[in-house]
């Protein structure tokens, strides 16, 4: 029998029993509706947050709560900007409330462990804010056990992996923008969302050493990549898909789930 890791089909006496008796490490992945150039669609971060997410949580007796899909404002440095149709956000002290209130439900309910799993790269230090305030309100209404891990999916790649996925240099994270982690991974995980035919063939951004407030579109390359797309596979994405399991698993299993948090466990 298959068994779901993911909240929303559990049945609350399910998602209870699962936090009582398998001390359920819960996992709240944050995404964006964000633009990811012609080929990708606007959902790309929180569908690949999540699917991170589920494949971490397999491993590691998680359970995925329902992902945040909207985000704080694409930075034009870094996702190409506001400015596009569909790239629908959040301003961030909307992110930091609602991400702050849903942590607090998850502890309400008895969850110790929870990790919130970043897939977009202007949530960062919102995401900071919300753990953080979620962590001392907490504390102030006497529940201090409640331990909140975040991380980016792809904080970290290997040499090894960097040297196949971009033979040319890696841009950056900042640049991997409908780029060639972000089409690898959907096409090894979700082809059927990915038009490879439309990738663009728009140069690499080359910005200026700072940002403008209205920001100036014309610094971005019409097709909303920051980096070319060019060269993604699902060979690729399959590399990094399982690096990235390994790094979020690893990371909960480290945190949440070593000898020494089983005795924490056992002692109190
Ligand atoms: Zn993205």
């Amino acid at each position: 029998m298959s068994r779901s890791v993911m909240m929303s089909d559990l049945s609350w006496p399910e998602y209870k029993r699962r936090l009582e008796e398998e001390d359920a490490i819960i996992l709240l992945p944050v995404g964006a509706v964000e633009q990811h150039g012609y080929h990708l669609p606007l959902g790309t971060d929180w569908i690949m947050a999540t699917e991170m997410s589920r494949r971490a949580a397999e491993r590691v007796g998680g359970i995925v709560a329902p992902p945040v899909m909207y985000a704080y404002k694409s930075q034009i440095r870094s996702g190409g900007g506001n400015h596009y149709c569909g790239t629908t956000s959040l301003d961030g002290a909307s992110l930091i409330e609602m991400v702050r209130d849903v942590l607090k439900e998850f502890a309400r309910h008895g969850a110790r462990k929870i990790a919130v799993i970043d897939g977009h790269y202007e949530n960062e230090f919102f995401l900071t804010e919300a753990c953080d305030l979620a962590v001392r309100d907490l504390r102030y209404d006497g529940v201090t056990d409640v331990r909140i891990l975040k991380m980016r999916y792809c904080e970290e790649i290997s040499d090894e992996v960097l040297e196949i996925a971009y033979p040319a240099g890696y841009p950056g994270l900042a640049l991997e923008h409908g780029a060639v982690l972000e089409t690898s991974m959907m096409l090894h995980l979700f082809p059927h969302l990915v038009d490879v035919s439309k990738i663009s063939d728009d140069p690499p951004a080359d910005f200026p050493p700072y940002d403008l407030y209205p920001g100036n579109p014309d610094w971005v390359p019409p097709s909303g990549c920051l980096a070319p797309a060019h060269g993604s596979s699902a060979e690729i994405g399959k590399m990094l898909v399982d690096e990235f399991t390994d790094l979020v698993s690893g990371a909960l299993e480290a945190q949440f789930r070593t000898a020494q948090t089983a005795a924490e466990r056992k002692v109190s």
